[in-house]
Order: C-alpha cells, then sequence, then structure tokens
C-alpha cells in the first residue's frame, strides 16, 4: 500500500468496482478495499448470481419433468436432485467469476486492491486492516463508500433460533428442507420459494402487506400470485408475525390475520426475507461529517455525502437496491469526478426483474405511481397467450403492458410478466430512457418468432385503437 491515493474505495461489489476500474483506467491512484473473501460483493457470493444458479438447476428439473409435453419419453431412469452437486456446481461458478475479476482488475496499472476492512480516521484519512498484516493509515483525495447492505432480522421472539435463516445463508443450505415458512414476499422471498418448492419442499408464504412484491404492478403480481398458490405454494397476506418457537422437530411460527385470527405454521426451516439494511457500521463514519440513517448514507443528486470529499453509491444508500443500478450509480459517479459531466442515473428509467417463474420484468413508470403523478397515460396490451413464441415454448400465459403519454404517446413505463420478460428487459429500458413515442416501436422491425414481437404488436394495436376513437 502506498500512504497516499486520489481515491479510495471501500467495497468490492457492483458499485465500487466498476468504479475502482474506471477511475483507475483514466490514470488516477486508486485503492480498492474489501473485506470479503473475494471480490463481487453480495451480488456475486449471497445475491443475484447464486441465486440464479440454484434457479437454473430449478428450471431445468421443470423442463424435465415437462418433456412428455413436448414429445420426449423418459424411460426407466428416475429423476434425482443431487444438491451436493448443485451447491458444488454453484461454487466453482462463484469462485471462477471472482478470480477472473480479481484478474482483471491486476490488468490496470494504477489500481491496487487490498483484502481487508476499511474505516474512516477523518475526512483525508481512512485506516486499512488487512486481512493479512498490520493495519495502516492512508490518506485520500477523495473516497467512495460503496459497502451495500445486510439482511434485516425484524424484531420477532425466536428470531435467533437454529434454522431461522436469511437469504445467505439458504443459498448454502447443506440440504434440501423438507419444509419452509418464508416470511415476506418480495421479490428475493418469491424468488426463492419457486426454488424451493420446485426441489419438492414444500413451502409457505407469510407476508404482512396486502400485497405481494408491493413496488410492482399489481396485475401482474396478483396473475403470479394465483399462479404460485395454483402450483401449490400457500400465500398469506395482511398477516402479523407473534413469535417463532422450538417445537420438538421444528419450528413454529405463531401470525395473526388481519380478522384478528391466531394462526401457526409449522416448517424445519424459517425464511427471513423482509428487507435489508445498508452496512454502515464500522466505517468510522462518526468520525466525519457524512450523514446516514437507517434508510442509508444521505447523499445529493450528485451521489456526494454531506462531507465534500467523500461519495457513496449502491444499496449503501438505500432504495432501489440492485446491481446494475449499483455499476450505474458507480459508473456514473466515476465519471463525474473524471470532469465528464454525464447524466446520474434516474429512478424513474431504472429496470428490474423479478426473477419468479414466469420473471416480471419492469422499467419506469406503474400505473399506479403514473396516476399518482397526474400523467394522462393509455396503455398498450399484449397478451402471450397469443404469441408465437410463447406457444412453441409451452408457455402461453401472462401479459406485457406499455404505458404511454396520452398525448404524443411517449412510452413511460413497461411491465410484463411471461417467461423471458427478463431478456425483453433491454429494449423497454431503452425505449423509457430515451423516451421514444409508440410509434417508434410498432414501426420497428422485430424478427420473428421472438417474444419481442410483443412489443411491436402491443403498440400496433393500442394505436389502430386511438385511431378508431378519434374517427368515431
Ligand atoms: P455489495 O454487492 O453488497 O458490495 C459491498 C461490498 O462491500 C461487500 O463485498 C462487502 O464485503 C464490502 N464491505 C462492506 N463494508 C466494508 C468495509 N468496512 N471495508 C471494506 N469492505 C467492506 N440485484 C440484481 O440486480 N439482480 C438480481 O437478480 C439480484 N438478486 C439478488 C438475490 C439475493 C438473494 C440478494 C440478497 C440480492 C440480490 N440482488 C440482485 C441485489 C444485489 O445483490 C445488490 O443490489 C448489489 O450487490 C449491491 O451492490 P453494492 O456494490 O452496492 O454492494
Amino acid at each position: 500500500m502506498k500512504q497516499t491515493y486520489d481515491f479510495v474505495i471501500i467495497g468490492g461489489g457492483p458499485g465500487g468496482t466498476p468504479a475502482a476500474m474506471a477511475l483507475a483506467s483514466s490514470g488516477k491512484q486508486v485503492l480498492l478495499v474489501e473485506k470479503g473473501q473475494g471480490l463481487g460483493g453480495t451480488c456475486l457470493f449471497e445475491g443475484c448470481i447464486p441465486s440464479k444458479i440454484l434457479r437454473e438447476s430449478a428450471r431445468r428439473l421443470v423442463e424435465i419433468r415437462e418433456a412428455a409435453d413436448f414429445g420426449l419419453q423418459l424411460e426407466n431412469q428416475a429423476l434425482q436432485i443431487d444438491w451436493n452437486a448443485i451447491q458444488q456446481r454453484k461454487q466453482n461458478i462463484l469462485t471462477k467469476r471472482s478470480m477472473g475479476a480479481q484478474q482483471k482488475l491486476k490488468q490496470i496499472p494504477n489500481l491496487e486492491l487490498v483484502m481487508g476492512t476499511a474505516s474512516f480516521i477523518d475526512d483525508k484519512q481512512i485506516k486499512i486492516t488487512p486481512h493479512a498484516g498490520d493495519s495502516q493509515t492512508i490518506s485520500f483525495d477523495k473516497a467512495i463508500i460503496a459497502t451495500g447492505s445486510t439482511p434485516t432480522r425484524p424484531p420477532i421472539e425466536g428470531i435467533d433460533l437454529p434454522n431461522v435463516l436469511d437469504s445467505e445463508q439458504i443459498l448454502s443450505i447443506d440440504h434440501l428442507p423438507e419444509k419452509m415458512v418464508i416470511i415476506g414476499a418480495g421479490p428475493i422471498g418469491i424468488e426463492l420459494a419457486q426454488i424451493f418448492h420446485t426441489f419438492g419442499c414444500e413451502v409457505s408464504i407469510l407476508e404482512a402487506g396486502a400485497h405481494i412484491l408491493a413496488p410492482v404492478d399489481q396485475e401482474l403480481a396478483e396473475q403470479l400470485k394465483q399462479q404460485m398458490m395454483d402450483e401449490g405454494i400457500a400465500i398469506t397476506t395482511n398477516c402479523k408475525i407473534k413469535q417463532i418457537s422450538e417445537t420438538t422437530n421444528e419450528l413454529s411460527v405463531s401470525y395473526q390475520t388481519d380478522a384478528g385470527e391466531s394462526l401457526e405454521e409449522s416448517a424445519e426451516i424459517v425464511l427471513l426475507v423482509t428487507g435489508r439494511h445498508p452496512n454502515t457500521d464500522g466505517l468510522g463514519l462518526e468520525n466525519t461529517q457524512v450523514e446516514f440513517n437507517p434508510q442509508g448514507i444521505q447523499v445529493n443528486a450528485q451521489l456526494q455525502t454531506s462531507e465534500n470529499t467523500v461519495y457513496a453509491v449502491g444499496d449503501v444508500i438505500g432504495q432501489p437496491m440492485f446491481a446494475h443500478w449499483a455499476t450505474a450509480q458507480g459508473l456514473a459517479l466515476a465519471k463525474n469526478l473524471m470532469g465528464m459531466n454525464v447524466p446520474m442515473p434516474d429512478k424513474q428509467t431504472n429496470s428490474a426483474v423479478i426473477f419468479s417463474q414466469p420473471e416480471i420484468g419492469m422499467v419506469g413508470l406503474t400505473e399506479t405511481q403514473a396516476t399518482q403523478a397526474g400523467i394522462d397515460y393509455s396503455v398498450a396490451r399484449y397478451d402471450f397467450a397469443q404469441d408465437a413464441r410463447s406457444q412453441i415454448s409451452g408457455r402461453a400465459s401472462g401479459v406485457l403492458k406499455i404505458l404511454f403519454e396520452t398525448q404524443g404517446h411517449k412510452i413511460i413505463g413497461v411491465h410484463a410478466l411471461t417467461e423471458g420478460a427478463d431478456d425483453l428487459m433491454g429494449e423497454a429500458a431503452l425505449a423509457v430512457k430515451t423516451g421514444i413515442p409508440l410509434e417508434a416501436l410498432a414501426g420497428s422491425i422485430h424478427p420473428h418468432p421472438t417474444l419481442t414481437e410483443s412489443f411491436a404488436q402491443a403498440a400496433r394495436m393500442a394505436l389502430a385503437k386511438l385511431q378508431a376513437g378519434m374517427k368515431k
């Protein structure tokens, strides 16, 4: 380690790492500090990637189970789930990706990576405690905090019992549980519920709010909820968890419904997915002017904290908490710190995917948000039941909704529930970000037979309706 750096970046996840690489590539002296065992953050080790690896095995399992629908007969081969092999495959991918990221970093001459913990001494100095070796104080010109977030453990009696797990622990569980109660029906809870249910675990979800996936388009969320319940996942909304207790072999979760009824659910595992809180502990923020609260570090529009020399990006500054959002912030901040003056990422054009089965993809405003903002909007719809590609895949259900301003037809939101909605969101993000009118989607030639045709179809049908309305 040197004594002085232009930039110190704390946290080697999707927010901090790209910022460090961009700044170092522009010639700045950069120190990246990561306190985990590898480079990649929550996204790589406990979030996006491991959950998608387990999900991929679950998806393949569904495909094999449905093989007969596609004219493929399995004979004399009982299908076995080898959980150890699934976990090993997961571990191999994580290690490969983390090592790959470290190799990439090594090729950037001005970028130094230290595996260890960083803590502010004041607005110009940080104490670095490496995993191996002595602590050192270094000076910096500017610092970026990208320390991410941690699962929240709500104050419920019995929350610390063994087998009450959070999302990070469940992803590495050493066996497939027989029954799981999931507390929380947000994106992570829904994704994990379907994965474990597919593997044969009995799953019951308890949600305090009135809806699953609260920020998502309600029509899509309700369709998904119905489908999950039809598949055998129990979902109870509007309930208040009272206590988790241990019985002879199991855990028991007692809760109250909004009708005042007291009920209990027993399970081998209770999975807590009630949100995440920003990682501000142990950072020495009390030695600086950086302001923060339980929602995260406070930043201005330029992602600068109340301390002039310190910036923050990603989960540590609060919602939304997505890897691509953290990266977009990290990269935009790095460019601005290089003097490029680029616009900061805008929440209203952010994209997100709920990795349910089928996925929900969303970009821009929901109907609720558009109404609250007083926008005069219309909706172009497309039903995937009539879609060629969906029928070929045996997944002909779901809906696409494109929200557009009634005057001028500017696209302001896209929401889709269908298998493949995740990959549709790239085009959707471009449409919302550039603010193109519905006519541009209708007029662009989408390849056949692909799910992307849904955009042009929805747009054409909506424009035809508008024209017919005008002629009347
Ligand atoms: P992190 O990725 O959390 O990285 C922060 C890093 O800072 C960590 O590596 C930590 O060790 C380090 N650190 C903390 N304190 C210190 C310190 N004092 N000194 C040095 N280092 C420190 N997002 C998506 O976009 N798509 C998904 O599919 C998705 N799936 C998810 C599934 C699950 C189960 C979970 C839990 C999350 C998922 N997310 C997903 C969210 C995503 O993981 C986060 O939004 C993203 O990782 C945030 O990036 P970050 O860089 O802000 O923080």
